[in-house]
């Protein structure tokens, strides 16, 4: 039953991309065509998915790295009121996204806290040692954690994917998939892999608005590679993000095809 609510939202994030032509095609090889970039291998139910080289994917980022034009941050800020930046902009790309397909969209609310703030939510009180999370209508971020971790180095665009993927997981929820996960009939390695490609999607978005400065993305991708599972850990654990190599692919592949609709990680 899922499928449809996905297909609804699929045609509302393909018609609201700049690069994803109106009329949505399914089948792989035109998503290839159109993106010039072969889609990462679904995680299947029965098997840990196969392997390809990481170098490729990679290189693929370095070919397609946008030019320096101006800065995704339009001024010095405070990490908060980046955040704040980042959530009203991932906010309005989904909002847009879901009313163009004629959808309903509530904003999730955002909370960023510092080290001694918590926040209670369904799942329970967020603090600023919980990194960032989403749980029913909240993304709830610690400014400590995402200093710390994400933001080393400069790295502006790399807290701007995390924030991403937590907003990413409220669009999900708008369009029934955390509900479909919940009823076991999806894992939590798709959830996350999809809230992955959708962040993907948001940045082809930032990208096309001339937004991206030279390394941004490169920034994101690695990221995604320094918060991967565990070696070993089976691919339905319900903890499951996915490999270094996993996370890379779908955030690449939400990133140069703009297109949410093609995000089907199952
Ligand atoms: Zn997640």
């Amino acid at each position: 039953m899922f499928v449809h609510r996905v297909l609804g939202v699929a045609a509302a994030l393909t018609l609201s991309c700049a690069v994803a032509p109106a009329g949505a095609a399914t089948a792989a090889q035109d998503e290839q065509a159109r993106s010039g970039v072969e889609k990462p291998s679904v995680v299947k139910t029965h098997g840990p998915r196969a392997h390809g080289p990481e170098s490729a994917v990679l290189d693929t980022v370095v070919a397609h790295r946008p030019s320096a034009r101006a800065s995704f941050a339009p001024y010095p800020m405070t990490m908060r009121s980046y955040l704040r930046y980042v959530g009203s902009d991932v906010n309005a790309f989904w909002s847009a996204a879901f009313s163009g397909a004629g959808m309903p969209y509530k904003p999730a609310r955002q909370y960023a806290l510092s080290r001694r703030q918590r926040v209670r939510t369904a799942c329970g009180i967020g603090t600023s040692a919980d990194g960032a999370f989403y749980c029913r209508n909240k993304v709830v971020l610690s400014v400590p954690w995402l200093t710390r971790h994400a933001y080393q180095d400069s790295r502006d665009f790399a807290v701007a994917i995390v924030v991403a993927h937590e907003w990413a997981h409220h669009a999900q929820q708008l369009d029934g998939i955390l509900a479909a996960q919940r009823k076991g009939q999806l894992l939590s390695i798709h959830v996350e892999l999809q809230a992955d490609c959708l962040a993907g999607v948001w940045a082809n978005s930032v990208y096309h608005r001339g937004m991206l400065d030279d390394g941004d993305f490169e920034e994101a991708v690695a990221l995604a590679q320094e918060f991967q599972d565990a070696p070993g850990t089976p691919f339905d654990d319900p903890a499951a993000h996915g490999t270094a190599q996993q996370r890379v692919e779908w955030l690449l592949y939400g990133y140069e095809t703009g297109s949410g609709a093609d995000c089907t990680t199952w």
